[in-house]
């Protein structure tokens, strides 16, 4: 799987960063999943080399407008393409009146099938926000000036080379049946043997896992949400040096970020959410962040628009 950031600034675009949005493909299905969806993400989608068709999943963090105001209009614009085969919104539990209302009011009829989940019951209840046969969400209740969520997707493992040899010294006849070994089904031949799919599987292959948490000052409840994650892309509005202004807006800073993913054991940092105030004509530069949480999590990346980095 891999992501790619769509933007990148908190609070509101500047020329080279937009508002926040970021874009999961996975890598078993041609399917992409969307977190968060600023204003202007539908642009960015277009100079970008994700296909919106692809999009089923949109999942929100918070109602701040740097998350959300793009929603509308993107909605819209899928359903004016007529390639969507359908999305599911995820997110806090007043997303659907805001969404509904929008679409209501612009007198926007939405040709697809639209769905909305509310997150807090699974965030609370810490149970799968959503889970299938490859993939698995949760979520987790953030600190933020109102209610905000990390999310967590666990690919499932994968099982390992099928042994092809294996199978045909067997006589097992060709077809569907290999694929059902393969995926680790138990199966009955017409002779009457009965199979186990995991004796002709390699060793298996530890399926990927991502978290995204934003917007979030230092909390015990990312770094539970992050455990031992291949990438946590986590917000870092702030330097180190600007710590009081982060205190009082309840976001982090690039100590508090770096903190996260040292304390829950995490691969792989990217910041993300990056303050316009921090320009590399500034006094504390982009680079200066990253810095700053590499002396603490020295394998840490600053995120900026457009670029695609793999989960593992
Ligand atoms: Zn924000
Ligand atoms: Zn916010």
């Amino acid at each position: 799987m891999n992501i790619t950031f769509l933007g990148t600034s908190s609070g509101v675009p500047t020329l080279t960063r937009n508002v926040s949005s970021l874009a999961l493909k996975l890598s078993q299905k041609a399917e992409v999943w969307l977190f968060d969806c600023g204003e202007g993400t539908q642009h960015q989608l277009i100079k970008s080399t994700i296909k919106s068709s692809q999009i089923r999943k949109i999942f929100i963090t918070h109602m701040h407008g740097d998350h959300i105001y793009g929603l509308p209009g993107l909605l819209a614009t899928l359903g004016l393409s007529g390639n969507s085969k359908g999305i599911d919104i995820y997110g806090p539990s007043n997303l659907k009146n805001f969404i509904s209302s929008a679409l209501k009011n612009s007198y926007c009829k939405i040709s697809y099938p639209l769905k909305f989940f509310e997150v807090e019951n699974s965030a609370q209840t810490n149970t799968n926000l959503f889970e299938d046969e490859l993939m698995e969400v949760r979520c987790a209740s953030l600190k933020h000036r109102l209610p905000a969520f990390g999310y967590r997707v666990n690919e499932k493992d994968k099982p390992g080379q099928f042994n092809l040899e294996k199978a045909k010294k067997l006589n097992i006849p060709e077809g569907p049946i290999y694929g059902r070994l393969h995926s680790g089904q138990r199966v009955k031949l017409e002779d009457g043997r009965i199979l186990n799919g995991s004796d002709f599987c390699g060793e298996t292959k530890k399926g990927e896992s991502f978290v995204y948490c934003t917007d979030t000052i230092f909390s015990e409840r990312a770094v539970e949400l992050s455990k031992n994650v291949d990438l946590l892309v986590h917000e870092s509005t702030f330097s180190e040096k600007d710590e009081e202004m982060a205190f009082e807006k309840l976001h982090s800073t690039t100590t508090m970020a770096a903190k996260t993913a040292l304390l829950s054991n995490a691969k792989k940092l990217v910041l993300t959410h990056i303050s316009p105030r921090y320009t590399p004509k500034s006094v504390v530069k982009p680079i200066d962040l990253l810095n700053e949480a590499k002396q603490i999590f020295p394998n840490t990346f600053l995120a900026k628009d457009f670029l695609t980095t793999k989960i593992r």
